[in-house]
């Protein structure tokens, strides 16, 4: 079938098999010009078919050479509805890493429950032994918790209501955006999907089992971002749970000694669970543009791979994290300049001069990229069999 974008809201309800294939084939690419080096050779990424954690399980193949296994949570597909992005991406990956004679296989289900872990453990314990690193990427609008009861984030303030700028996408206008504070319930359920005890859940399981290498790695991915998204994010729903997740890595290196929990705090991406925060998209089309003209913008998997060769994993030398055990990738975004070239747009742009401030265009274009549409070398008039096999997936049921 001729495969073409569907956009709603914030998402886009079909995937290109061979444009995910592109975006996949491009983000090895990328990784291979930061060049090879040694580290954990077994890698369990929990998370790994989009965004983020499809960056790491790119990085850990070509910068490492290592073996993944790869937990996820996608759709095949199914009569004309077409497989999601994440399930096209995992079996490009998958075929690469059989082209270069590295193991991956992937497990699809829900990362929450019992039955994924013990299934995960299973597959660690028979075809790799131990694990010697974990990334932990998860972005999910709700978790049951293995006491089956169902917990929902949501992406709101706290405290007061918060008025702000924000880009509506669909009509390229500046409008303002009113953000209602949550409710205690609210607080805590975010806290209970997007905090750090299913990572936790999760090392403990694999310690319990003795699948977790001596001298282990693990990292959770987190951001804070400026004053400015302050109100939205780092005081929101989502930045309680980051404050959850950064104090499970203290209690994890507490926990075990020998393992070695980090927090990776990222920039500020278009993923698929970044487009549903709200004020967000305007923060980062304003981004995209100060850190491109200066040359200095990355995507996810020029952030990851910079992560594991210059600062998780760097040559001959010890992990580059600073006292509370935070990897700052972060740091171009962060820089003071760019700031100020943030608040200086933020405050001047409206309708009518977006196309000044804003790069708003390299927003769709990572957003049609992420469903893998929009590349210029792929023929998106060719008839294309949707059903893609995943080789050497294994399902929940
Ligand atoms: P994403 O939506 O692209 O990826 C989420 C991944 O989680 C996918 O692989 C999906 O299949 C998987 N998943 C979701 N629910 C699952 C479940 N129940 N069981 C198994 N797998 C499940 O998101 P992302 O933006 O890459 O986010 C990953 C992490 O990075 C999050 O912790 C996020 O907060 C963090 N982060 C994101 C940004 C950003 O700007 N996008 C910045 C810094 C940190």
């Amino acid at each position: 079938m001729i495969i073409e974008p569907k956009v709603r809201e914030y998402i886009c309800t079909t995937a290109h098999p061979a444009g995910c294939g592109e975006s996949v084939r491009r983000q090895a690419e990328a990784a291979a010009a930061m060049g090879e080096v040694s580290g954990p050779k077994n890698i369990l990424v929990i998370g790994c078919s989009t965004g983020y954690g499809l960056a790491s399980r790119i990085s850990a193949l070509v910068n490492l050479k290592a073996a993944t296994l790869g937990i996820m949570f996608e759709r095949p597909a199914s009569g004309k509805r077409t497989a999601t992005a994440g399930w096209y991406n995992t079996a490009a990956f998958e075929k690469m890493a059989q082209d270069r004679g590295i193991y991956a296989k992937s497990i699809n289900g829900d990362a929450f429950s019992r039955e994924i872990k013990e299934k995960t453990i299973e597959m660690i314990r028979r075809d790799l032994g131990a694990a010697d690193m974990v990334v932990y990427s998860l972005a999910a609008p709700r978790r049951t918790d293995e006491n089956g009861v169902t917990w929902s984030s949501c992406l709101k303030t706290t405290g007061e209501p918060c008025t702000e700028k924000s880009l509506d996408l669909r009509s390229g206008q500046i409008v303002e955006k009113t953000i209602m504070p949550a409710t205690e319930e609210e607080i805590q359920g975010t806290v209970k999907v997007m905090g750090g005890e299913d990572w936790c859940g999760w090392i403990d399981a694999l310690k319990e089992a003795g699948v977790l290498a001596p001298g282990a790695v693990t990292v959770a991915y987190s951001y804070i971002g400026p004053k400015l998204t302050y109100p939205i994010y780092y005081h929101g729903t989502i930045g309680a749970a980051k404050q959850h997740l950064h104090s499970c890595a203290k209690l994890l290196n507490e926990k075990y000694p020998g393992l070695r929990a980090y927090i990776s705090v990222n920039k500020g991406l278009v993923t698929q669970a970044s487009a549903a925060i709200p004020i967000v998209p305007l923060y980062f089309s304003i981004l995209y543009r100060i850190m491109k003209e200066e040359g200095t913008h990355e995507g996810c998997i020029q952030q990851i791979s910079r992560l594991f060769t210059r600062k998780l994993f760097p040559e001959g030398g010890r992990p580059l994290a600073d006292e509370n055990g935070f990897i700052r990738m972060d740091d171009l975004e962060m820089r003071p300049e760019v700031q100020e070239k943030v608040l200086k747009a933020w405050a001047a742009v409206n309708t009518g001069n977006i196309a000044e401030y804003c790069d708003v265009e390299g927003y769709w274009e990572d957003f049609y990229h992420m469903f893998g549409f929009r590349y210029d070398n792929v023929d998106y008039s060719a008839d294309v069999n949707p059903d893609v096999p995943v080789p050497s997936l294994i399902s929940q049921d």
